[in-house]
């Protein structure tokens, strides 16, 4: 079949959910993508930040041959090897208790609100509880996580959500105190905000929601699932702010591309909140995904990805003001390490993106008018200056 062929098998049998950009990727090689027609391009986007190490990572893929080998699933009735080092490394690069490994971001989110909540009933037996969560955000499309999703295109169609739900502003403290009463349990928010057009938090933000959560306690949730595993040059991106969550999810990149999320409690969540019975997977946490979890976490630190990271964001930055100053259509550039944005006016972004692709360039846009760059975090300079490159070209076009 040639390419046009494989988009319209795949339209005929595919909920239409993605309006897919028309290109048919088949294979990719560190921070490159081919598709059906042998057309290269350089990676921006990392399969919406991701692929952190890049593609076809030589060490990932011998691990999980190996896990295939050996055993891939067991289910959760007993222990495996993967688990136990997987669970160990996550667990100790945080500093929090005790991780649920998931198979995605939204299940993470799920588990966390409902550790919150029981940890709220185990105090009080309320049954009550509210949760704040901002406006703006993206936490996933479950019911629970859609619920703590502040976009209401998002929401609506799906009326009832789960009930107890508050939004507050981003980055607007007054905001979030207006909301808190003696039933609110949690509150929930990205460190960084991603689909909503990377927003990070700033620093009295979220040291002052951390001061409102002791007082009251009220546990802190931060979705890292995005910002996390190295992205904004910290391992964990509150690990900036001399703050901590009582609660932290991942997913996207602690795989690498193997479907898996995770939820991690602060000890005293732990040991308050979820007992037996109260929370299950039958995937979550797998032989085969824990493994990649595991060997991920041995490359980061063997490569020592996130001093990278930290080396490079400045150069990435600088080339992206670049752009900002040399192009009307783009207003403003936002983020933190890795983790970037340019907010385009007078024109859709969507535009500058499809442009871009044609290029030979993939980046991808959050929140309707920004271009969203998550690259692998294993970029070199020269593929900073080739990306400044291509994206002037599309803008140009
Ligand atoms: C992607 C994302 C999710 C949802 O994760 P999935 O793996 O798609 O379920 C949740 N929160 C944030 C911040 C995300 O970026």
């Amino acid at each position: 079949m040639n390419t046009e062929e494989y988009m319209k098998q795949a339209d005929q049998y595919i909920v239409h959910t993605y309006n897919r950009f028309p290109i048919v990727f088949e294979r990719g090689e560190g921070v490159r993508l081919y598709d059906t027609d042998g057309k290269e391009y350089l990676d921006f986007a990392a399969g919406i930040a991701v692929q952190a190490l890049g593609y076809s990572c030589t060490e990932l893929k011998d691990a999980l041959k190996d896990q295939i080998d050996k055993i891939n699933h067991t289910s959760n009735l007993f222990y495996h090897v993967p688990l136990a080092d997987a669970a160990k490394k996550i667990v100790e690069s945080c500093g929090l208790s005790k991780v649920f490994f998931t198979n995605s971001g939204t299940e993470a989110i799920e588990g966390a609100l409902k550790a919150a909540r029981k940890y709220a009933w185990l105090k009080d037996g309320r049954t009550d509880h509210e949760i704040i969560a901002m406006k703006n955000s993206f936490h996933g499309r479950s019911m629970g996580a859609l619920s703590v999703t502040g976009n209401a295109g998002y929401q609506d169609p799906f009326r009832p959500l789960i009930s107890g739900i508050r939004f507050a502003d981003y980055n607007s403290l007054d905001s979030v105190k207006a909301l808190v009463n003696d039933r609110t349990c949690a509150i929930i928010m990205e460190t960084v905000q991603g689909e909503g057009g990377i927003y990070p938090a700033e620093k009295e933000f979220l040291q002052g929601v951390r001061k409102i959560c002791d007082e009251h306690d009220i546990l802190l949730i931060l979705d890292e699932i995005q910002c996390g595993m190295g992205r904004t040059g910290t391992l964990w991106a509150w690990q900036d702010y001399s703050v901590a969550p009582d609660i932290m999810t991942c997913a996207k990149a602690i795989g690498c591309g193997v479907p898996v999320g995770c939820f991690i409690l602060n000890e005293k969540v732990a040991e308050h909140s979820l007992e037996p019975g109260d929370h299950g997977s039958t995937y979550g946490g797998n032989p085969f995904a824990a493994r990649a979890v595991s060997t991920v976490f041995d490359i980061f630190e063997k490569k020592d990805i996130v001093g990278h990271v930290r080396e490079i964001a400045p150069y990435f930055e600088q080339k992206l003001d670049g752009l900002t100053e040399k192009y009307d259509c783009l207003a403003e550039r936002r983020g933190k390490g890795l983790m970037q944005g340019l907010v385009v006016q007078g024109r859709p972004a969507g535009e500058i993106v499809s442009a871009a692709l044609e290029e030979g360039l993939v980046v991808i846009t959050a929140s309707g008018n920004v271009i969203r760059l998550v690259p692998p975090l294993v970029i070199e300079k020269s593929d900073i200056d080739e990306m400044a490159e291509k994206l002037g070209k599309a803008i140009e076009k």
